[in-house]
């Protein structure tokens, strides 16, 4: 009973799957995987999220601009965010958020993007997807002037120290871990996923990137969840049935979603 709660469908490597979305779905299903966050990285995307939303039954949608782009591109209109927001499958909003570990060069674009899409959150009431590397401090500053902490959301694929974590959860927000926690020199990041309420915590592969020990190097995939959720697990000293129950219960209440349980 697994969940993803953050991933990319349209991003993933399908050559084992014949090329096929639905075949690596249902591989996923066979593994366990109950449901999974289907997270836009622009606005295309954000509408392909929603159309496979709107097919499978246990596939929730994220809409959003991804702070990291492979060019300059336009910022996102409210309007835009709004619109996608409001289809039936979309259940939070983002990625968006603050990235200067390549570099600053669009940092003012990450800025405003990342404001109009909190605005949008919190007029949807739609929990926040946030992306932060190396902008912790500018992170929570922007979250403290325009997130709603009773909306709140995600601190996605965490990275940061323990300080930024109990920020993001005194502001409504849940902190998920990748397969960087998994990862053998990420040992200051497991003391911060130990410290995290357990009612608090998700757990994702952010698939295709960021393959989990013992997949690391490979191209990820949403059924490696089980790789990050076993380790979590054990940093809290539960076993993997216990955990995972508690994953499928923070997603349903964080989403605001019923997942359906085989
Ligand atoms: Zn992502």
């Amino acid at each position: 009973m697994l969940i993803d709660s953050h991933c990319h469908p349209d991003r993933l490597d399908l050559s084992a799957y014949g090329g096929s979305l639905d075949a690596l779905l249902q591989d996923a299903r066979d593994t366990g995987l109950v449901a999974l966050l289907a997270v836009g990285i622009d606005l295309d995307s954000s509408q392909e999220m929603i159309r496979l939303a709107q097919r499978h039954a246990g596939i929730f949608a994220s809409v959003g601009v991804h702070p990291l782009q492979p060019g300059p591109i336009a910022l996102p209109e409210e309007e835009q965010l709004l619109a996608l927001g409001r289809q039936p499958g979309v259940v939070a909003i983002g990625e968006t958020g603050l990235d200067s570990h390549y570099d600053r060069a669009n940092i003012e674009w990450q800025r405003e993007s990342f404001r109009r899409h909190a605005r949008v959150a919190r007029q949807l009431r739609k929990p926040l997807v946030v992306h932060t590397r190396d902008a912790r401090a500018e992170t929570i500053a922007l979250l403290r002037q325009e997130a709603d902490p009773e909306v709140g959301g995600v601190l996605h694929c965490f990275t940061e120290d323990w300080a930024t974590a109990r920020a993001g959860l005194d502001l409504g927000f849940y902190v998920s871990f990748s397969g960087i926690v998994t990862f053998r020199n990420a040992e200051a990041l497991r003391e911060v996923a130990a410290r995290v309420p357990l009612d608090r915590l998700l757990v994702e592969t952010d698939a295709p990137w960021l393959a989990p020990v013992p997949h690391r190097g490979k191209t990820n995939r949403p059924q490696y969840v089980a790789a990050v959720a076993r380790c979590v697990a054990g940093l809290h000293g539960l076993g993997e049935a216990e955990f995972n129950a508690r994953m499928v219960a923070n997603f349903s209440r964080l989403f605001q979603v019923a997942v359906e349980l085989p």
